[in-house]
């Protein structure tokens, strides 16, 4: 059964969470220095698994999904703690890209 999330249940259950388990959101740069980590992680992972570099022999193979979701998971706690509404942010956006692409991608 497939599990239906929204941005707005993600951003509460990561505040539920960080109130509860994690005691204290770290500072915002602490969380930005963070999210650059896990974006370095990301990027680790993809670049052996579908650019040109190889793992080293002793390295274990970390799991594409789980590294994406610790993107989001910092990326949450940041909006959280600058008080953007994600489901907000993300439809402006894309009302932007929509506008200003129309025409960009389309086959000529
Ligand atoms: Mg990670």
């Amino acid at each position: 059964m497939k599990v239906v999330l929204s941005l707005d249940q993600a951003q509460e259950e990561v505040d539920r969470w960080i109130n509860t388990i994690g005691g204290r959101y770290f500072s915002e740069l602490t969380n930005l220095g963070i999210l650059m980590e896990e974006v370095g992680e990301l990027s680790r992972l993809m670049v052996r698994q579908y650019g040109e570099q190889k793992a080293k022999v002793t390295e274990q193979p970390g799991e594409l999904a789980d590294e994406m979701a610790d993107v989001l998971w910092v990326l949450l706690c940041l909006a959280n703690q600058t008080g953007v509404d994600l489901t907000a942010a993300f439809k402006k956006n894309l009302e932007k890209k929509t506008t200003r692409d129309r025409n960009r991608f389309g086959s000529e």
